[in-house]
Order: C-alpha cells, then sequence, then structure tokens
C-alpha cells in the first residue's frame, strides 16, 4: 500500500526516520528525470525517463529506531539511439531496476548499501547517478551485426561487398604493381 504523498517526500529528498522509527511502512516517490547531454551520447527519449519506487521496512529492529530500511526503484523510459557498427536506427525500452539497504552507518564498500546518517537520501541525485551508469554505453541493431565495409562503406548485413576480403594481400598487390611502375 502506497503512502499518500506526505512530509516525507520533500522535495527530491526522502526522509526514512519515520521507517526506522516504525511510524511509516513505506515512502513511494514517482517522479520524472530531464537528463542533459543526452544528445551527444546519441540519445533521445520520446517522453522523460520516469523513476518509480519506494523507501521500505525491510524488517523490523529490536529496538525503536533500528528497523532495516530498504529502497527499490525502476527508471524507465524509450529510447532512440544508433547501432554502434552500422548506424541503423535504434528503439528501444529502458529498464533500470536497482535495489539498496539504507543504513546511517557502515564500513562496508557494497555500492548496494547506501548511508543516510542524517536519515535523509537525496533520491533525484542517486537517480540521476544511475540513469548515466546504466545507460549502455554501446547499442548494436543485433548481436551479430556485421557493420560498414571499412573500405566502401556498404552494411555488409545487407549482404557482402565487392571490396577484396583479404585486405593484406590486397595492399601488398597494389604496392607491387607501384613498385613495377
Ligand atoms: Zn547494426
Ligand atoms: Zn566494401
Amino acid at each position: 500500500m502506497m503512502n499518500e504523498k506526505d512530509k516525507s517526500v520533500s522535495g527530491n529528498k526522502i526522509d526514512v526516520s519515520k521507517i526506522y522509527n516504525g511510524e511509516n511502512k513505506e515512502i513511494a516517490f514517482d517522479f520524472e528525470l530531464a537528463p542533459e547531454n543526452l544528445d551527444k551520447m546519441d540519445f533521445s527519449f520520446e517522453k522523460p525517463p520516469a523513476v518509480r519506487g519506494r523507501a521500505y521496512e525491510k524488517a523490523r529492529g529490536k529496538g525503536k529506531t533500528d528497523s532495516y530500511v530498504g529502497l527499490e526503484f525502476e527508471i524507465t523510459g524509450r529510447y532512440l539511439t544508433h547501432c554502434a557498427r552500422c548506424c541503423a536506427d535504434i528503439e528501444k525500452d529502458l529498464l533500470i531496476s536497482k535495489e539498496y539497504d539504507l543504513v546511517k552507518k557502515t564500513e562496508s564498500e557494497n555500492e548496494d548499501i547506501i548511508e543516510v546518517p542524517e536519515n535523509t537520501l537525496d533520491i533525484e541525485e542517486l537517480a540521476y547517478t544511475v540513469f548515466y551508469l546504466e545507460l549502455p554505453f554501446r547499442v548494436l541493431c543485433k548481436e551479430d551485426c556485421k557493420g560498414l565495409c571499412a573500405t566502401c562503406g556498404k552494411n555488409l548485413n545487407e549482404g557482402p561487398c565487392t571490396c577484396k576480403k583479404d585486405k593484406g594481400t590486397n595492399s601488398l598487390a597494389e604496392l607491387k604493381k607501384l613498385l613495377d611502375n
């Protein structure tokens, strides 16, 4: 069950103190990202990527203020980009799913554990970080995309080109011809 959008969500920060002390079972959030520089990365989104998720009580602690707090969210959207090998247009769904533990203090380097010393988490900052990290670095139109011929530029997915296969032999032959002349 979702809590009404309450005082626990203020701006883009969520206050998880009420989950720690058992007053709230969960804090839901739902907002959109407006990422910059996507054109430089060759991505465009039909609609702003959406972030939806919650911080919630994972388990009740023994004491009054030590519940285990979990955080889970999804970032979804649909993007346009180009194949890294053949430049074909690609339209794809983005789905990023994340789960974390929120703790007051940790020595752990585990990146699934987030420290919230003041019980406050900037969920928007986290969502942007995750978004940029998880956006695919290279998108291919298909796993075995053959790409473009480096010599003539033909899309090799549409069939072989007429360039000589063995470029080593080819250039050697050309060199010989040059020397012969
Ligand atoms: Zn391709
Ligand atoms: Zn070619």
